[in-house]
């Protein structure tokens, strides 16, 4: 079965975050003094959000994207992994993490059955790695991405927020990369969440990003599948990985959207600038889930055709990522 909204768009892929909680303070997800936590009974139990993830692949989700916060801080994640990937009808199982827990628990979730890391990584160097995530080791994450790929992960997707000023300098760095290993690097347009009101200085239009890139190296183009979304992807001619780009803020980001987002509280939400969105706890109650297949249905016909800022250029209301997922 598919799950179709009103634009004909096919919504087949769920980002699922499990926690608010992180171990790094980016400066893009959230305020420096972070941000107030969910408490610990209004994050849903593991049983709940399988039986939310149950009934989005019975309705036509194929990928789960598990997220956070930082997905590994939470108590318990592997074996919910592990049985999450064994949904009957779930394609995908893939997980974000910014890499900092990857040495000791990457040999674990590749037993649990996730197929493939995405791994936010914002600077190769130690000291912008540092003041980007306030504080944390780029060294870490680096043993990390490399344990993962020891015990058998397929090669990364290397996740980096471009900030003009920031770490636009290393745009380069992050292409050469590509050229000696598999990475798929995706460069990601600033997005304002935390009511910043400079964001427009630090966004890098995707363009400019390409453009950047296409004036050192012969790039070319191509290379998505139906579940990677909205991602342009390229890649530097003779090199061993690819790039890409993703354009929430310049490009056609919403025509080619096809996700669902699942905040660790049960919020479901159709687009990531969709205020709060549907609170699904009243119908996890229920006890019945042909009722929350129904309202899983309904939100995603309900899924707007392109978020607020592409269709009026207007500010989202703040909200701090690590809340949604990304
Ligand atoms: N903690 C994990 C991590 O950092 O990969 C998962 C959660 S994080 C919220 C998911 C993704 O959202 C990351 O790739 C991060 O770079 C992205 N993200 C967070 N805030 C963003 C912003 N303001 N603009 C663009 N991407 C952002
Ligand atoms: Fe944490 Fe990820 Fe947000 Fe950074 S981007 S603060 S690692 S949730």
């Amino acid at each position: 079965m598919a799950l179709i909204d009103t634009f004909g768009r096919r919504i087949n892929y769920l980002r699922l975050s499990v926690t608010d909680r992180c171990n790094f303070r980016c400066t893009y997800c959230m305020p420096a003094g972070g941000v107030e936590k969910l408490s610990h009974c209004d994050i849903l139990s593991y049983a709940d959000l399988l039986r939310i993830s149950t009934q989005a692949v019975a309705a036509g989700i194929e990928k789960i994207r598990v997220t956070g916060g930082e997905p590994l801080v939470r108590k318990g994640i592997v074996q919910f992994l592990a049985l999450l990937s064994q949904l009957p009808g779930l394609k995908e199982l893939v997980l974000t993490t910014n890499g900092l827990l990857l040495p000791e628990m990457a040999q674990g979730l590749w037993d649990a059955g996730v197929q493939r890391l995405n791994i936010s990584l914002d600077s190769l160097n130690p000291e912008t790695f540092a003041r980007v995530t306030r504080g944390g080791d780029l060294q870490r994450v680096l043993d990390g991405i490399r344990v993962a790929e020891e015990v058998g992960f397929p090669p990364h997707k290397i996740n980096v927020v471009v900030m003009r000023g920031v770490n636009d300098n290393e745009i380069l760095d992050f292409a050469r990369l590509t050229l000696e290993r598999p990475y798929s690097v995706r460069f990601i347009e600033y997005m304002p969440t935390s009511g910043d009101g400079d964001w427009r200085e630090l966004c890098v239009p995707g363009s400019e990003i390409i453009e950047r890139i296409s004036r050192e190296y012969p790039i070319e183009e191509g290379g998505s599948s139906a579940r990677s979304g909205p991602s342009r992807n390229f890649r530097v001619v003779g090199g061993k990985g690819s790039l890409g780009i993703i354009t929430p803020m310049t490009g056609h980001f919403c025509d080619a959207c096809n996700r669902l987002r699942v905040t660790a509280s049960g919020m479901a939400k159709s687009c990531l600038f969709s205020g709060s969105g549907v609170d699904l706890r009243p119908f996890l109650a229920t006890g019945d889930d042909a009722i929350l297949q129904a309202e899983i249905r309904r939100i995603v016909a309900g899924k707007p055709g392109r978020h607020q800022m592409a269709e009026k250029g207007e500010d989202p209301a703040p909200f701090a990522m690590s809340g949604v997922g990304g």
